[in-house]
């Protein structure tokens, strides 16, 4: 250690020991990725003391949240977000009848209510997360009726205006939603359901 110390050039090639804050040059260090020990005894007792054992609990949390993120794909997040902007729409809508056939929420079939995009996310997925084209429908219409496209347009236009509705056709207008910005949508619906609730609460 002390020819280290005299060869002012070796001096950065010491690390110091995590547990017993010794200095050790680095070849002989033991260096667990995370720190640097001496000795492995130093290196298992450090693990057993309350810095140790934090240290590698942040470090195991930060891997498990980084390996979950990279193993979400782009079409995971836009599944992510649909289901964070229909669920606003849901409850939103929650006291409004089934936006083609009229049916009252309590009649909807099975009880269930689905988000029904009027410009399908298939042929229009560029607004497939535009609120004004997502409304509370029954199950039946969305999935069996083929979402009932003209009475959707006629309830549509009752409660937004043909304007909107005219601009929402004729809107081709490319989106590229990338993953980040796929995050943020999420993040902004689920925030915006939460205060929604919150409000009806009072
Ligand atoms: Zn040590
Ligand atoms: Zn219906």
């Amino acid at each position: 250690m002390q020819i280290y110390l005299i060869n002012g050039a070796m001096k950065s090639t010491n690390r110091r020991c995590a547990y017993c804050k010794k200095k050790v040059p680095t070849e002989t260090a033991k260096i667990n990725g995370l720190k640097a020990f001496c000795s492995t005894d130093h290196a298992i007792a450090w693990l057993e003391t309350e810095k140790g054992k934090d240290t590698l609990k942040k470090a195991r949390n930060k891997k498990t949240k980084e390996a979950r993120e990279r193993l979400l794909t782009r079409s995971d997040h836009i599944k992510l977000a649909q289901a964070a902007v229909n669920a606003f729409v849901r409850f939103r809508d929650r006291n409004k009848p089934c936006v083609s056939c009229g049916a009252m929420p309590e009649q909807k079939y099975g009880g269930s209510v689905d988000a029904g995009h009027y410009l399908s996310r298939g042929s229009r997925p560029n607004l497939r997360f535009n609120t004004f084209n997502i409304a509370a429908q029954c199950v039946k219409c969305n999935r069996w009726r083929s979402g009932e496209a003209a009475s959707f347009r006629v309830e549509l236009i009752r409660r937004i205006g043909l304007d909107r509705v005219e601009r929402l056709e004729s809107d081709h207008k490319e989106r590229k939603f990338d993953i980040e910005y796929l995050k943020r949508l999420t993040k902004i619906f689920r925030k915006r359901l939460r205060i929604y609730k919150k409000l009806v609460d009072r």
